[in-house]
């Protein structure tokens, strides 16, 4: 099993991600993803929005402001609600998520949905150790709202103070009826949509699992009450599928069903998928049926009608929704752990290998002259065709064994050499990255058998 400290150097020593502002001696949990990470998170996002939306017939997109309104923020609850609750060390002035403490102390207790008595009481009962200093005298909880404020135009006035988004899910909320009157779609359907979104947690850490700024990919799938549940368990079992066909172990992957008294308010189900991260089981992708709480909430505040009229049956009804909300970070986090591996070849070599699917390996293949001289050019010539389709990489430098290698450690999945023969049969050899069997394929096929082996 890797460590995450094995992850994190890996990641910024092969450029998948760098300490965020580190010439200027970094900010605190902020990271940039580099050539290769950016890649990643590209091909995450791609592959969901293929699943979510492409394919999924009823699903469209949106790409909705960060900065809203500040009454949309009111009226989804965040202004008065959206907050951790925060607690203090009073010998060491640490301050800390109390739920956090609570889950840690006893991994079987889940301090969803605990007020904060009840947490401070858990705290102080069961001795709850400072995980900074040891100690166990802990100020009692307050809640500490983790929007982030800012002020738009150049009044640093109350009346212009905004908010970054928290979650993308309120933009589309507030779009439902623009979008279903634009598309005349029917329920049931869904909008998609990635993009940032910000927090100011209290803790953040564990490398990129959590940070104040991310990016997330949500959907709201407005249904026709009663049929929530049906939907529910539909798209728990796609987004469950979705990681697998994508190569997670299913080993490392668990649903966490949350019981009833454990529920967000806006809530009658939510399940997490959990995976195994190197520290253990933590929330990679929550799924909750939000009834429709959103919607209400702005029909009530905003005046407006928001309820949908069924053209079949003449019904006029609020929808409600299934939400199914990612990180896209930890999902880079999630393909990284489990696909980074070494192993030692039969000639006693070891080789470090990056086993992630094609479809989201940074590069598809790698255009490599067996001979910089004899056969770069027509390399070079190959290359180019292909990058008008796929992410390929170039690279004539050091012997073939060794580029080989580096290919491997990035994930390269097909390593295409031009050799001796390519000019008399217009083929070349094309090795696989996991088997490391070669095959001879004509030039011509390429682009096919490339766009095969990456289908998911
Ligand atoms: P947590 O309990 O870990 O704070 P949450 O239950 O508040 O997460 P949601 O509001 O359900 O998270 O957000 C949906 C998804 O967005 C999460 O499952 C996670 O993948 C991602 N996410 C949420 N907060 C962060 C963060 N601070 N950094 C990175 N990803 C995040």
């Amino acid at each position: 099993m890797v460590t995450l400290d094995m992850i994190v150097q890996y990641a910024k020593t092969t450029g998948f991600i760098y300490q965020g502002s580190e010439l200027y001696g970094g900010l605190a949990n902020t990271w940039d993803y580099g050539p290769l990470g950016s890649l990643l998170k590209k091909n995450i996002k791609n592959a969901w929005v293929q699943k979510f939306q492409r394919e999924s017939a009823n699903n469209v997109l949106l790409d909705s402001s960060i900065l809203l309104n500040s009454e949309v923020w009111k009226a989804s609850g965040h202004v008065g609600g959206f907050s951790d609750p925060l607690t203090e060390c009073k010998s060491c002035n640490q301050r800390f998520r109390a739920d956090k403490l609570i889950e840690e102390h006893d991994h079987s207790v889940n301090a969803d949905g605990w007020d904060t008595d009840k947490m401070y009481n858990y705290l102080i009962e069961n001795k709850v150790k400072c995980p900074s200093c040891g100690k166990t005298d802990f100020l009692p909880i307050r809640k500490f709202n983790m929007m982030f404020q800012t002020f738009q135009g150049v009044v640093l006035e109350q009346a212009n103070q905004i908010y970054l988004r928290p979650e993308t899910a309120q933009g589309i909320f507030i779009q439902f009826k623009n979008i279903q009157r634009s598309t005349r779609k029917k329920v049931p359907f869904g909008v998609c949509q990635v993009g940032k979104s910000f927090r100011n947690e209290i803790t953040p850490g564990n490398f990129i699992f959590r940070t104040r700024e991310f990016e997330q990919m949500e959907m709201e799938f407005f249904v026709k009450p009663g049929t929530e549940m049906e939907y529910f368990e539909y798209w728990k079992s796609f987004c469950m599928n979705w990681l697998t066909n994508l190569g997670l172990k299913r080993e490392n992957l668990e649903f966490d069903d949350h019981k009833p008294e454990a529920l967000s308010h806006y809530s009658n189900a939510t399940t997490d998928i959990r995976y195994r991260f190197p520290w253990g089981f933590d929330e990679l992708w929550g799924i909750a049926s939000r009834t429709d709480y959103d919607l209400k909430a702005h029909q009530l505040h905003s005046g407006e009608n928001l309820t949908y009229l069924d053209p079949d049956t003449n019904e006029k009804y609020l929808p409600y929704v299934v939400e199914p909300a990612v990180g896209v970070e930890r999902l880079v986090l999630a393909f990284l752990t489990d696909a980074l591996d070494e192993e030692t070849l039969d000639s006693g070599d070891t080789r470090q290998i990056l086993r992630i699917h094609p479809a989201l390996a940074p590069y598809k293949a790698a255009i490599l002259p067996l001979m910089k001289k004899e056969h770069a050019d027509k390399a070079f010539e190959i290359y180019t065709e292909l990058t008008k389709y796929f992410d390929v990489i170039y690279d004539e430098t050091q012997n073939i064994g060794k580029r080989y290698r580096r290919q491997d450690a990035i994930g390269t999945y097909l390593c295409i050499t031009v050799d001796h023969d390519t000019a008399a049969d217009n083929s070349v050899t094309v090795r696989n990255r996991d088997t490391m069997e070669q095959v001879r394929i004509p030039i011509k096929e390429l682009r096919g058998y490339i766009e095969e082996q990456s289908k998911f």
